[in-house]
């Protein structure tokens, strides 16, 4: 992987004859401290135990290299080029395969003491609900994710609950996509799942509303594909339940940047770092 990063960075730099590289940005999977570079162990890269990439990099390029959580990053690209531009104080979540996130404080994206801040999807919302891999019961992560409406599907689907994804599961493990076409098409149970799912993600976007009074919060990822379906219900909740009138009308938009969003992270990243 590395050498592949390497490669790549060369031929950038290639095409790039007649500038000046000023800077190095590198999204990358969490957990890692944006202070030293270091990739610590992220969970989908086994073996990259304590991985100095900021260095690694830094050494064949020659120039400063700045490394950061790609779901932070991608809060900074929205609110540097994307969906957020002109805030000051944002929230950025994506729900995917995981929930993960990223918090812009005062126009800076907040890393906290530890490189360690804006991981929405490992907050409590259900202290009854089952344990993550992180550690923690009840995270958002595994009550709003793709993979969690997949999951919620599926059990419901073995209990012998009619659906149009009863056929579709036969053929192999349902995917968040399967659910969101079969909700698209009026399927009840489907509508339930998502329900579900996204009573929780509104529940933890208020939360956050609560704790960093942001100007907006921005969402993307592939989950949100299912449209009014997310949207909607989240919006409802934080309109219910919100403390203040200007907290209950906080826009929760999609997100702007789609599969760019790592990318454009990574630049804003090191431009941030040589500002
Ligand atoms: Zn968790």
């Amino acid at each position: 992987v590395l050498g592949r990063i390497l490669e790549c960075v060369r031929r950038a730099t290639e095409d790039f004859r007649g500038g000046e590289l000023l800077a190095t940005g590198v999204a990358a999977p969490g957990p890692l401290d944006p202070a030293t570079g270091f990739v610590m162990s992220p969970p989908n890269l086994p073996g990259w135990d304590n991985v100095p990439l900021a260095d690694i990099i830094s050494d064949a390029v020659g120039v400063k290299v700045s490394v950061n959580n790609d779901a932070n990053l991608a809060g900074l690209a929205e609110f540097r080029f994307g969906a957020g531009s002109g805030a000051q104080n944002l929230i950025y979540l994506t729900v995917s395969t995981g929930v993960g996130g990223g918090i812009i404080c005062d126009g800076r994206l907040l890393s906290g003491a530890h490189g360690l801040a804006g991981e929405p999807g490992h907050m409590t919302v259900d202290p009854g609900g089952i344990p993550c891999a992180c550690g923690n019961v009840g995270c958002l992560e595994t009550l709003a994710s793709g993979t969690a409406l997949a999951r919620r599907a599926q059990t419901r689907l073995q209990s012998g609950e009619a659906s149009l994804l009863s056929e579709r599961a036969e053929r192999g493990a349902l995917t968040a996509e399967d659910v969101g076409i079969a909700a698209h098409s009026g399927d009840r149970l489907a509508l339930q799942v998502v329900a579900e799912g996204m009573h929780f993600l509104g529940i933890g976007v208020l939360n956050l509303i609560h704790l960093f009074d942001p100007d907006l919060v921005v969402i993307g990822g592939g989950v949100t594909n299912l449209g009014p379906l997310l949207f909607d219900p989240v919006q409802q909740w934080v309109h219910a339940h919100a403390m203040t009138q200007v907290q209950r009308l906080v826009p929760i938009v999609p997100a702007s940047l789609g599969d760019r969003v790592g990318l454009m992270g990574a630049v804003a990243w090191a431009l941030q770092c040589v500002d």
